[in-house]
């Protein structure tokens, strides 16, 4: 069969891949420890659920706008100036199936053939993917622990160049957990404002923050710059709805038009009875949010102490979100058995067979020699999990 040449040069999810594979496998009787997950383990709090139920049993099953529900672009609206201090109105908001969705609309409804999207790597697996498919070229910013994952204005500066369009901006960062300041974001939007490239801000994660760690929109750090940033969020880790797939975009009007336009074409409006759950989740207080964090604190501080103690393994603190993301360049090269290995995929499948834990290879972020260990699973999980993980890597 013939498939567009567009379609060919796209990799499926690898994060998506791993954690289904984990959960057939447990599903199967096989006692396998799921590290791969992107969606926190907890469930989606009880007011959220009767929003949704209230709506289906009031008959709020039917169209509603392309781009949304009015309601939830209000709710939308409140929340952006409430928590980021940022004033959108509701033509400048669109309800998309999910960040990811948010995403590919963004890049298809921005990009020409051959227009080049700034990626800083390590990078969410799906960024690269969603500008090769509407046509865009990546180009990927390599960052390193020395900079702690981030890019700096002045390689910034020196990357952009006429064909720029987009940079990429996540924070908190997955897979890194890296954390941008206000200043580092000020020295970033003024290079962006002065080049005129949009800078998308992905701030899907900007709840889940620690020791002190403020989460910033770029889009209010200087004046100019709001009108140079299309911020992109959802309700998926913030309140445990990653199924629900609700995901918006606060942006330029024509943009956020453009993105109406391709949605009235494709998906028509994201469900109606998840929007009347995200209103609920976006205007009631975030009640269950605190624990959460505190159980991912723990859970982080406890991995990151374990994984110090594994030789070949170190590991930079992540500030944010719900991941560490080990450097393992110390195990590669290294002999298992008969087995050698060279990659971090090879490292992922030695773990998944030997220890039964299911970790998500660097190589899909554009860092091969790292691997990515979510802690959105239970501290017996973790515990038990390490507690396998060193004893297979002790098997030289
Ligand atoms: N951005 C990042 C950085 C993510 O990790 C995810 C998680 N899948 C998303 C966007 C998309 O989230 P969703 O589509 O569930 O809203
Ligand atoms: N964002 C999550 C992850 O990185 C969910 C999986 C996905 O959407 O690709 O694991």
């Amino acid at each position: 069969m013939q498939i567009a040449r567009k379609l060919r040069k796209v990799s499926p999810s690898p994060t998506l891949a791993i954690d289904s594979k984990a959960k057939q496998l447990k599903a199967s009787g096989i006692d396998i420890i799921n590290f791969g997950a992107g969606e926190p383990d907890f469930d989606t709090p009880d007011y959220i659920k009767q929003a949704a139920i209230t709506a289906i049993q009031a008959g709020y099953t039917k169209y509603t706008p392309a781009s949304g529900s009015p309601e939830l672009k209000e709710a939308v609206c409140e929340k952006l100036r409430r928590e980021n201090g940022l004033d959108y109105t509701m033509k400048e908001i669109v309800i998309s199936c999910g960040a990811k969705h948010s995403i590919y609309n963004i890049f298809q409804v921005l990009l020409n053939p051959g227009d080049e999207v700034l990626i800083p790597a390590p990078y969410w697996v799906t960024y690269p993917e969603a500008v090769k498919l509407a046509g865009g070229k990546p180009v990927i910013m390599k960052t390193t622990e020395k900079t702690g994952f981030k890019i700096t204005a002045a390689a910034l500066r020196r990357k952009i160049n006429p064909k720029t369009r987009v940079l990429i901006l996540n924070s908190p960062s997955n897979p890194t957990g890296a954390v941008y300041t206000e200043e580092d974001l000020r020295d970033i939007m003024k290079v962006a404002v002065a080049k005129k490239i949009h800078v998308l801000s992905d701030e899907i994660y900007e709840h889940l923050v620690y020791d002190g760690f403020r989460h910033v929109s770029p889009a209010r750090v200087i004046p100019e710059a709001k009108a140079w940033t299309i911020v992109v969020n959802g309700v998926s880790k913030t309140f445990s709805m990653t199924g629900w797939r609700i995901g918006y975009t606060a942006g330029p009007e024509e943009l956020v038009a453009g993105i109406g336009k391709l949605q009235s074409h494709s998906t028509s409006n994201p469900t109606s009875i998840a929007m009347k759950a995200a209103v609920a989740a976006l205007t009631q207080p975030a009640s269950a949010l605190p624990e959460m964090k505190t159980a991912f604190r723990e859970r982080r501080d406890f991995m990151l102490s374990k994984l110090g103690s594994l030789p070949g393994v170190s590991c930079l603190k992540p500030r944010g979100a719900f991941y560490v993301f080990p450097n393992v360049s110390g195990l590669l090269g290294k002999k298992y058995g008969d087995r050698t290995v060279t990659t971090s995929l090879q490292l992922a499948e030695y773990l998944l067979e030997r220890a039964r834990i299911a970790v998500v290879p660097g190589g899909g972020f554009g860092a091969d020699e790292f691997i990515r260990i979510s802690y959105a699973t239970s501290m017996d999980n973790i515990k038990q999990g390490l507690a396998r993980m060193a004893e297979a890597l002790s098997k030289t």
